[in-house]
């Protein structure tokens, strides 16, 4: 095993340690788990213990979606400008603590600093972004057809909202949810993945600090999510569930939500393709798709998942995608020269590892890297696949890990057809200098983002979502609102006339 995939161990330190917080958050106050159960939060990169952190069960579940209700009454009767200032208060926190919570979103998730910088200012931007677009949640005045009567329709907060999220973006799974919710009104119940609990705690100690009411943001870490899971599911004072995670839990929280019809938000995998047209510019699409795939080492679920290269270029197109991988270090995420960090898991390396296996028994072959570390090591060689076929497993399941494997095209509607194939829809890139056939193919396939030239689009700009398999709802931009508000019709009768 060459010596770049061996864990590494590096000093961190923060400036506040107070943000380390290891209990769960409930009506404002941090709690044991009422039967004392910790779990332990490893650094992936050395496999180090950082933290044991209470594991909550159903009991203190239930206590937190109490305590919710019992808060957003008064929240929903704010002013839209009296919530927005204790968000901006949070916003301003998040931004003043982000070396912090970037070096502790680091080891507990193994992204590097750099990385880590990025998504908590993300984060931030969610709350800043909200603040401002729950001042604008606007209702309307309908014509009716009959006389005397006229008809309106407000917007109303949908209540207690129960948020469960995914360990590979720590911090902006939170407030992408949670910062619509609390500038319409709501209350938030918060699960974070046991992975990766203390990013999410920490924002909340700053939301406690920014002065948010007790009650409306809980944060139950668990070990186990079943107990907290099926209690947020099935509890009837929580009214939506919005979801970020696999397409397997989000089927499964989605059935267990059926029996009070909660509104549901579902943000799941991807199986994203970036299609190289051979009039594009090969080292730009090299560069985009380089930078989709390897990001976060692979596991992001808009990571460039199937690169579809038209045969004219394949070759070519290859030898530039290596010229960009061969500029990675990988090592512990908090050494700034590094540019990759380890997967989040040893299970995570070998299911990786079984797809390239696969890949590679039926005919794949590696154009470069395609180590992996051994041990206890959870570091992989970015990876780039050649002749790759759309039989082989890795063509259809989400990699989640830094492999890119090339496929190969020869037609426009050959193209089209092979990104379609696929139950996922979330973000799909194409490459081309015809502007013609730009819109012709984003038009064409099944996605709900499509990024012309262009990889790194996700924004609080942007409505983020997918299609089919990959879920249901939007976050962020001025759609994003929309999944935390009821529509209410009122009809005023016997107005007469003036
Ligand atoms: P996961 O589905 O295993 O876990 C997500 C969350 O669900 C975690 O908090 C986990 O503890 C919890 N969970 C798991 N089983 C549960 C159950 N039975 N009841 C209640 N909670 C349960 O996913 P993951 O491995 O943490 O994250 C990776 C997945 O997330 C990938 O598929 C990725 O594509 C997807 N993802 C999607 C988006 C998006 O916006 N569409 C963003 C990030 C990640």
């Amino acid at each position: 095993m060459s010596e770049a995939l061996k864990s590494t161990g590096a000093d961190w330190s923060l400036s506040d340690p107070g943000l380390i917080r290891t209990q769960a958050y409930v009506n404002g106050e941090w709690a044991d788990a009422a039967d004392g159960a910790t779990f332990p939060v490893y650094n992936p990169a050395t496999r180090e213990v950082i933290a044991e952190v209470a594991s909550v069960g159903a009991a203190e579940t239930r206590r937190a979606i109490e305590a919710a209700e019992a808060a957003q009454k008064e929240w929903a009767s704010k002013t839209a400008m009296e919530r927005s200032a204790i968000l901006r208060n949070w916003n301003d926190l998040l931004l003043e603590n982000l070396e912090d919570l970037a070096i502790i979103m680091t080891v507990e998730q193994g992204k590097v600093l750099a990385e880590s910088r990025g998504e908590v200012a993300y984060a931030a931007s969610f709350v800043e972004w909200f603040a401002e677009e729950g001042k604008r949640v606007y209702g309307d005045v309908l014509p009716l057809p009959q006389p005397g009567r006229r008809g309106i329709v407000i917007k109303q907060p949908v209540g207690v909202c129960a948020a469960i999220t995914p360990w590979n973006f720590p911090a902006a799974m939170l407030t992408r949810k949670a910062a619509p919710a609390l500038a319409v009104g709501c209350a938030m119940v918060a699960k974070p993945p046991h992975e990766t609990p203390l990013s999410m705690l920490a924002q909340a100690e700053l939301a406690d600090r920014a002065g948010l009411p007790a009650g409306l943001l809980n944060v139950l870490p668990a070990e186990h999510s079943r107990p907290v899971g099926d209690e947020l599911c099935s509890n009837p004072i929580v009214r939506k569930l919005t979801f970020t995670g696999s397409t397997a839990v989000g089927k499964l929280l989605t059935k267990q939500c059926a029996g009070t019809l909660k509104r549901l938000s579902m943000e799941l995998g991807g199986n994203a393709p970036v299609i190289v047209f051979e009039d594009a510019d090969l080292e730009l699409a090299a560069k985009g798709a380089a930078a989709s795939k390897y990001r976060n080492s692979g596991q992001t679920c808009i990571c460039a998942n199937r690169i579809l290269v038209q045969d004219t270029v394949y070759d070519e197109f290859i030898e530039e995608l290596k010229k960009v991988v061969g500029t990675y270090k990988i090592g512990n995420g908090l050494d700034e020269s590094v540019t990759h960090g380890p997967v989040i898991t040893r299970k995570a390396l070998e299911d990786i590892r079984d797809l390239v296996d696969d890949a590679v028994e039926h005919g794949a072959t590696v154009a470069a890297g395609g180590e992996f570390g051994e041990g206890d090591s959870q570091f992989i060689e970015p990876t780039i696949l050649c002749d790759v076929t759309p039989k082989m497993r890795i063509f259809n399941e989400e990699i989640f890990g830094p492999v890119a494997p090339v496929f190969r095209f020869s037609t426009e509607k050959e193209a089209i057809e092979m990104a379609n194939d696929t139950e996922y829809g979330l973000a799909s890139y194409i490459f081309t200098g015809d502007q013609n056939r730009s819109w012709r193919v984003a038009e064409g396939i099944e996605y709900g983002m499509v990024g012309v030239n262009e990889t790194l689009f996700t924004s609080q700009f942007i409505p983020f979502g997918g299609m089919k398999e990959s879920g249901q709802g939007r976050e962020g931009s001025r759609y994003g609102i929309d999944e935390y508000v009821e529509t209410k019709f009122i009809c005023f009768g016997d107005i007469g006339t003036s």
